[in-house]
């Protein structure tokens, strides 16, 4: 590979070239440079590459036609528009035009030759096309030899513009540099890959007998060159940045064998070797002097959390302290009473203790709180957002745990990172994530991460049965309460989500809780819901897990954490409104304990035809990560992750899923350019990422 010097940049589209209303309108389409043009690859082609004679004409079939128009004549019924006859010596089509400028009338009038390209239909006056795709020609004009392009483009900017752009970015004066090389001879050998020039050229100017469904499917080879090139870029790009975090120092934590082997023989379990071997690779990073970057998945109720505590405490057994991150209050008082209950009895006699930050605590406990992290008295915080607000000093912060990771915005966990211990180092940092995320997906989007699975759950489990019910089958669902109840089990029974307001939802599981107060007034029945102050939902928490509630109503506010065994009965209302790892997740709070475990999905029909696939779904799977999977087989990507809040960007041309062999391969090719030609990567992201790269700073 020849290192040219002007192959280095990445042009811009020259003043000459696009006027400045063009360019507004290309920057509508995000192209911004030559090379932009180069990617702005078609959306579909038209065949001009030959004639259909107007005999052969079949309804419903996009052909071209060439004729002579012998009739033209402008009718006014129904309405105002324009009719031609166009004739072949073979047949006649008429041609319609209903908005058009009269200068139309002369150029389509009586002796001109036109070639059409539409789709045929049978007509009021016979075979027709309505607003054809139409040109004059001269007689032998010569038929293009390429499939047409079609581009996405914007309104106000026409087809033949962009292609008179793409055309001169191919082949005018800058096409070495926009066509050049940016993989190794051997690479392209080794992954059999075509070069980056014949595949753009084919993808923008395809020869007529190309395979029309390799080019739809994007599975042609010179696809494929395509999407494993923005791929690779999106693995240097993730590599580099991780490289870049590793450069930076962090404190060294190495195992001690204190606090964490306390911990251990405290508890009523020992870890399942899914458990260990995570907690393993926690710990060697954390006794590294760089950042870990780690992100540690697991199903629901896969045992993540003490695996976070064995993290914190090696942490807090080198003397630094540890911030634990949940995305909402109710879920950071679950872990804050959980990490209580582990970590009290051995903080004790060091006289460590534990902070609770929140947005809604009373002024006079958080400024307790602040002062206690501050002068380090506090070795471990929990909280909620508030923990990332500037005013929250650590004293020596060595550990972030981020619980739920991918609600929370790149910039929040930024944030957290960045509050740098002393000395300019940062702290490790930990990242769970409760929705399992299909490895595919972890592959491409957390490729800046190391990734942790707990692949296996706690022994004991109950499998739990998933059952569909009509709404209208509510009465034995009543009956099933009652016999649970009676037998000493404990229900959770779920409020519908209402998206458009949460006014409404609240008052139907206000409703609910009084009706189903009224219909089991011989039990005891609790409400939670988002609304309740901190005090009140932990007294109804409380209640619950001690037996004292037998049936719990609430929102979906218990999808996350909550983690009552004795409970074995769940209700979810309107199931159908729910996304598939939100029910997952509700499920999940059951199945914990001995009891064999039933879900009750209530539906009302009509159910669209997602809702019901995601019913089937559930219905069907109990593995979170193939309901991962299959969610993301219904959603793609980047409803997937929900791109707005999470700030990934997305792919525009490869699928994770679907090109999971050329995932692989970018993969380890992202390696290797990186290590023996890092000019040769600098100039790919240069080339895909350009202007974009800053967002890839997560
Ligand atoms: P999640 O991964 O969903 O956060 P949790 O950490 O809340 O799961 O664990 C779910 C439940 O399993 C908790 O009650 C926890 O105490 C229990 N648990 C965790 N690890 C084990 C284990 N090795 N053996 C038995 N129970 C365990
Ligand atoms: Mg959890």
């Amino acid at each position: 590979m020849k290192g040219n010097s002007k192959n280095n940049l990445v042009l811009p589209i020259a003043a000459s070239f696009a006027s400045k209303a063009v360019q507004e309108k290309l920057d509508k389409l995000g192209i911004i440079n030559e090379f932009d043009l180069v990617l702005h690859l078609p959306l579909r082609y038209e065949d001009e590459t030959h004639l259909c004679p107007i005999s052969n004409v079949l309804e419903g079939k996009t052909v071209q036609v060439e004729g002579v128009i012998i009739h033209s004549e402008v009718m006014y019924r129904p309405r105002r528009q324009l009719v031609c006859q166009v004739e072949d010596g073979s047949g006649i089509l008429f041609i319609r035009f209903l908005n058009f400028y009269s200068s139309l009338i002369k150029t389509y009038s009586v002796g001109a030759r036109v070639r059409l390209l539409g789709e045929a239909r049978l007509g009021f006056f016979g075979t027709e096309m309505v607003h054809p795709k139409c040109h004059i020609v001269r007689e032998g004009m010569p038929l293009p030899d390429a499939l047409t392009p079609v581009y996405p483009t914007t309104a106000g900017l026409s087809q033949a513009v962009i292609r008179k752009l793409v055309r001169r970015a191919l082949i005018g004066d800058n096409r070495v540099s926009n066509l050049s090389e940016t993989l190794p001879n051997k690479t392209l050998k080794r992954y059999r890959l075509n070069s980056f020039k014949d595949s753009v050229m084919f993808l923008h100017q395809p020869p007529s007998n190309a395979s029309a469904h390799l080019l739809q499917e994007r599975t042609h080879p010179a696809w494929c060159r395509i999407k494993f090139d923005e791929l690779l870029a999106q693995q240097l790009s993730m590599r580099l940045h991780y490289q870049q975090r590793r450069s930076h120092s962090a404190p060294a934590l190495p195992g001690r064998n204190e606090l964490t082997k306390a911990l251990l023989e405290s508890l009523s379990f020992s870890l399942t070797s899914a458990q260990r071997k995570t907690f393993s690779e926690i710990s060697r990073n954390l006794s590294e002097a760089h950042p870990m970057q780690r992100l540690l998945q697991g199903d629901v109720g896969s045992g993540k959390t003490v695996v976070a505590a064995l993290a914190a405490l090696q942490a807090i057994e080198n003397g630094y302290q540890v911030a634990i991150m949940a995305p909402t209050e109710i879920l950071a008082e679950q872990h804050y009473q959980k990490f209580s209950h582990w970590f009290a009895p051995l903080f004790d006699s060091l006289g460590i203790t534990i902070a609770w930050l929140s947005g809604s605590q009373k002024r006079k406990h958080r400024q307790t709180a602040l002062s206690d992290i501050a002068e380090g008295n506090a070795m471990l915080t929990i909280g909620t957002h508030a923990l990332f607000q500037e005013h929250v000093e650590f004293n020596k912060l060595g550990l972030a745990i981020i619980d739920e990771q991918h609600r929370f915005g790149v910039h929040q966990r930024l944030a957290l990172s960045m509050k740098s211990t002393k000395a300019g180092m940062v702290p490790h940092q930990l990242m769970m994530s409760a929705t399992p995320i299909p490895r595919t997906l972890s592959m491409s989007y957390y490729a800046d991460l190391d990734v942790s699975v707990i692949d296996k759950l706690p022994p004991g489990r109950t499998q739990v049965v998933t059952k569909l019910f009509a709404d209208t089958r509510r009465d034995e669902v009543i009956v099933r309460i009652r016999e649970a109840c009676c037998v000493g089990k404990q229900v959770y029974w779920v409020c519908p989500l209402i998206e458009e307001s949460e006014v409404l939802q609240l008052k139907t599981a206000l409703e609910t809780y009084e009706t189903l107060s009224l219909t089991f007034s011989d039990f005891k029945v609790g409400l939670l819901h988002g609304r309740l102050s901190s005090q009140e939902k932990l007294s109804v928490m409380e209640l619950f897990k001690q037996g004292d509630i037998q049936l719990l109503v609430a929102t979906t506010v218990v999808e996350v954490g909550m983690d009552v065994p004795n409970a074995s009965l769940m209700v979810i209302e309107h199931a159908e409104r729910m996304g598939l790892s939100q029910l997952h997740q509700l499920r999940g709070r059951i199945g914990r304990g001995i009891e064999a475990s039933v879900c009750i999905l209530l539906y009302q029909r009509p159910l669209s035809e997602i809702a019901c696939k995601r019913l089937q779904i559930i219905f069907e799977h109990t593995d979170g990560f193939e309901i991962a999977r299959q969610d993301l087989r219904l959603r793609g990507p980047g409803e997937f992750f929900g791109v707005r809040q999470s700030g990934i960007p997305m792919l525009r041309f490869a699928d994770p899923e679907r090109d999971e062999t050329l995932l692989n391969d970018a993969r380890c090719v992202a390696e290797e350019v990186l290590r023996d030609y890092p000019e040769l990567a600098q100039r790919h992201l240069q080339r895909w990422l350009g202007e974009k790269r800053k967002y890839l700073r997560a």
